[in-house]
């Protein structure tokens, strides 16, 4: 057996700072020197709920090149305990209907849109037409119309857009891409991906309009992303099959499990699931000569573990959401686009799309892209 093919740290560390992650490594290996506080890009994040709040917010007391600076919430209490909690001026405080005088605020480079995705495109176009960097939540919206009017809104603007995919920052995916591309290694070809857990409780990830559909949009684009990124392209035709609904009375308007298969240019295919009704976290990719990798769990906030056939990875886990968010401020500072930009957040939406066409009609469907 061939031993473990483990990266050196300075092929580990070059590949990191291709996507800017190193800004989440140990200080002697980081590039750039961090600014002073008062000089890092302020963020506002608009929508503090979850993941804004036990996410994003502590995340930004760990980012190297941004800060919270702002809110902007429709809660006036939370307004209020943000405020005191993170010494925010009054002046940086906004509600829906005020957000649009974000534009008479320098404190404020970027707005990070947290709210329901079928929220995303209004706030996005006004934050960018309050002259702001926009970074939207993923999934970048409910339909390809409105990420083409994210798009447009923010090019008009001369600002920058970004879709909130954390795991382009991790070290276990980044680890997967390069393997890929390794002629030793990959090109992998069968790849698999579930990613799941038992939704409990009413909320907008049931409503079909605020969530553009059930687990495909809001867990299933994770698969997407990971078999996009191990065969380096997009998936050009689609499969799928609801999976019958164990509580049709609670998933009405949307899925509650579906099955779908991506097909790639080189004729690579992956077979992917997403559900809320049961637990799965997990991605697989080989390539032709049995080489493989497994990220298992695949998707969660800390604690990715992955392993190839030659053995485990042995890679650190790091604070995806400063690492993504410092790449971001690092964008606009260094006027380069994201690498996880607004057109890859449309491509998925069309292949969400195209995956819904095809459950709805057994049929295989082309991805518009
Ligand atoms: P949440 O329900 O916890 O919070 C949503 C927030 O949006 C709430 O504060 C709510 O008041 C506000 N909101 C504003 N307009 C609203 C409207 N019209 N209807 C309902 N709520 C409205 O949801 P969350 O889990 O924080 O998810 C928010 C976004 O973040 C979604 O796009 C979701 O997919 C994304 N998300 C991403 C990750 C990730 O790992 N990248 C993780 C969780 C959530």
């Amino acid at each position: 057996m061939n031993p473990p093919r483990s990266l050196s740290r300075r092929e580990f560390v070059g590949h990191l700072s291709l996507a800017a992650a190193a800004l989440a490594l140990p200080g002697r290996l980081r590039g750039a020197a961090a600014p002073s506080d008062r000089k890092k890009l302020g963020i506002a994040l608009l929508g503090l709920g979850g993941y804004a709040t036990h996410q994003l917010a502590p995340a930004l007391r760990e980012t190297r090149f941004c800060r919270l600076a702002g809110i902007v919430t429709g809660t006036p209490a939370k307004a209020e305990s943000w405020r005191q909690r993170y010494d925010l001026p009054e002046h940086s405080v906004y509600n829906y209907d005020t957000m649009d005088r974000l534009a008479d605020n320098p404190d404020i480079d970027i707005v990070y849109v947290v709210t329901p995705p079928g929220t995303h495109r209004d706030f996005v176009v006004r934050a960018a037409k309050a002259g702001k960097h926009v970074i939207s939540e993923k999934p970048m919206a409910t339909n390809v119309a409105d990420c083409d009017a994210m798009i447009a809104a923010c090019r008009a603007a001369g600002k920058k857009l970004s879709i909130g995919y954390r795991l382009h920052f991790e070290p276990h995916h980044i680890e997967m891409e390069r393997l890929a591309r390794d002629p030793h290694f990959g090109p992998f070809t069968r790849l698999r991906g579930g990613f799941g857990f038992p939704l409990r409780g009413r909320q907008w990830r049931i409503d079909r309009k605020l969530a553009g559909g059930g687990p495909l949009p809001d867990v299933g684009i994770y698969v997407i992303q990971a078999a996009r990124r191990a065969t380096g392209t997009w998936p050009v035709a689609v499969t799928a099959r609801e999976e019958p609904k164990t509580r049709p009375e609670f998933f009405n308007e949307v899925e509650e499990a579906i099955r779908f298969t991506l097909e790639f240019p080189g004729g690579e295919m992956c077979d992917g699931f997403a559900s809320y009704n049961e637990s799965a976290d997990l991605f697989h990719a080989e390539s032709a000569q049995a080489n493989w990798v497994e990220l298992a769990p695949a998707y969660i906030y800390g604690g990715i573990a992955g392993r190839t056939n030659r053995g485990p990875m042995n890679l650190p886990n790091l604070n995806q959401q400063a690492a993504q968010m410092d790449d971001f401020a690092r964008c606009v500072q260094d006027n380069r686009e994201s690498p996880v930009s607004g057109e890859m957040g449309r491509r998925d939406i069309a292949t969400l799309e195209a995956i819904y066409a095809a459950a709805a009609s057994g049929k295989r469907v082309e991805v518009n892209l």
